[in-house]
């Protein structure tokens, strides 16, 4: 039987720090960390009210699916690199209805678009 935990997977270029504490935690506190990670990009930007691209963006492509919309953005950093805009990211758009009525759109990142040299 061949064993997937000798291949490392990915870390998209993470700082190394970073890459160790994640690896360093169980499986509790890994998926506590993307709840985290998740809330974190939510305070920075909201959610969305409306699937449109913000200041420097650029949504390159959106599908719909039964109950969720596949948005693929792209999306400068702050700091505004020689690189940006970055991505294309995928999003997972969800319309939610909230007690009081209103309704919420909630973006989940999904993954980076790859792209064949
Ligand atoms: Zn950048």
């Amino acid at each position: 039987m061949t064993s997937d935990r000798a291949q490392s997977p990915s870390s998209g270029g993470l700082p190394e720090a970073v890459v160790e504490t994640l690896e360093a935690l169980d499986d509790h506190d890994l998926r506590r960390a993307i709840l985290y990670a998740q809330a974190l990009l939510r305070r920075r930007h909201g959610d969305q009210a409306d699937i449109e691209a913000g200041p420097g963006e650029e949504i390159v492509r959106v599908v719909e699916h039964e109950g969720f919309t596949e948005v693929h953005k792209l999306q400068p950093c702050p700091s505004g690199c020689d690189d940006c805009p970055h991505g294309p990211y995928v999003y997972h758009v969800v319309s939610e209805r909230h007690p009081d009525g209103t309704e919420h759109r909630r973006w989940t990142l999904i993954g980076e678009e790859h792209h064949e040299p």
